[in-house]
């Protein structure tokens, strides 16, 4: 299996980029990705003012895919996501939800035992997780940082982005340019401090190419459900950018008027949040896929 090395590493994704390695559809290669502060912090006593601002939040890549053209959605099936022996975890003055009452810049080094972060004592099985991952933004939408989420995927911060779940990226450039990093082995929905269990990870990866399907924000695969990941500058955005793609999807899929779809969603979805402190806020809109298969989603994207 190809490995792709963490050295090599982006921080904004762009419509055009060099990319570092190219893959084949149907094949299966691992990503060694790096922290969210390119593992800058070696001690608790660290403080922000020794970090390197510059390098936060690297994306391994971009990886070209080929076959992969602009209208086409980019597979990405997560097979694997092994984490180091320990990660960080901080506070930040003013930061995350309640900044507010934050007094001070704490860091935690965590360390992992077999499975188990340990916290204050505390076992924890982990659940390990991508952070940032995405592809080339359209040409007309910019240039994005990779601590931002947005079409194109980048910082979503999902816990369901994990082992096992499937993403589908909107390919807006030749070869898709996909990109990664940020791996937690632990975080909440919310993500409420601003940190998860931040770890450099080896992620293994399948992707594949969908050819003339194209869809406005990323989705995502779980065991149980099929998700719309969508992000806004508030919450109230984020969420109704989610629900109005997943209605709409389950309109063209079962061929409803948009009351029913509507009616429907409103039986079965569930919204959730993924992240409430990036840049820009994360929502899923989940459906089980006993009601709408993937297969059959995608069917009904024209
Ligand atoms: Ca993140
Ligand atoms: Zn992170």
């Amino acid at each position: 299996m190809k490995i792709i090395k963490g050295q090599k590493v982006i921080y904004k994704f762009k419509n055009e980029m060099d990319y570092i390695e190219r893959v084949k559809p149907k094949e299966r290669f691992v990503v060694e990705t790096n922290d969210c502060f390119f593992q800058q912090i070696k001690s608790e006593d660290m403080t922000l003012k020794e970090l390197d601002f510059d390098c936060l939040n690297p994306a391994t890549g971009p990886i070209y895919v080929e076959g992969a053209e602009v209208g086409d959605l980019l597979k990405v099936k997560i097979i694997d996501i092994e984490v180091e022996d320990k990660g960080v975890a901080m506070t930040i003055p003013g930061e995350g939800l309640l900044g507010d009452q934050v007094t001070k810049n704490k860091v935690k080094i965590i360390p992992i035992e077999d499975n188990y972060a340990i916290f204050n004592g505390i076992k924890i099985p982990i659940e390990p997780m991508i952070g940032v991952i995405g592809v080339a933004p359209a040409k007309e939408d910019g240039e994005w940082p990779t601590a931002t989420p947005w079409k194109h995927g980048g910082n979503m911060d999902t816990t369901e982005i994990k082992i096992g779940s499937t993403l589908y990226f909107p390919v807006n450039q030749e070869g898709a340019l996909l990109a990664l990093g940020d791996c937690h082995a632990l975080m909440g929905d919310g993500e409420i401090c601003i940190t998860g269990l931040e770890i450099p990870g080896k992620v293994t990866l399948e992707v594949d190419v969908i050819k003339g399907k194209y869809t406005k924000w990323p989705l995502l695969e779980t065991e149980r459900e099929i998700m719309v990941l969508a992000s806004g500058d508030n919450l109230d955005q984020a969420t109704y950018e989610a629900a109005s793609q997943m209605v709409s999807h389950i309109k063209d899929a079962l061929d409803f008027d948009f009351e029913d779809a509507y009616m429907l969603a409103s039986l079965v979805m569930d919204l959730k949040i993924s992240q409430l402190v990036d840049p820009k806020i994360t929502v899923r809109a989940a459906v089980p896929k006993e009601v709408l298969a993937t297969e059959k989603l995608l069917e009904g994207i024209k």
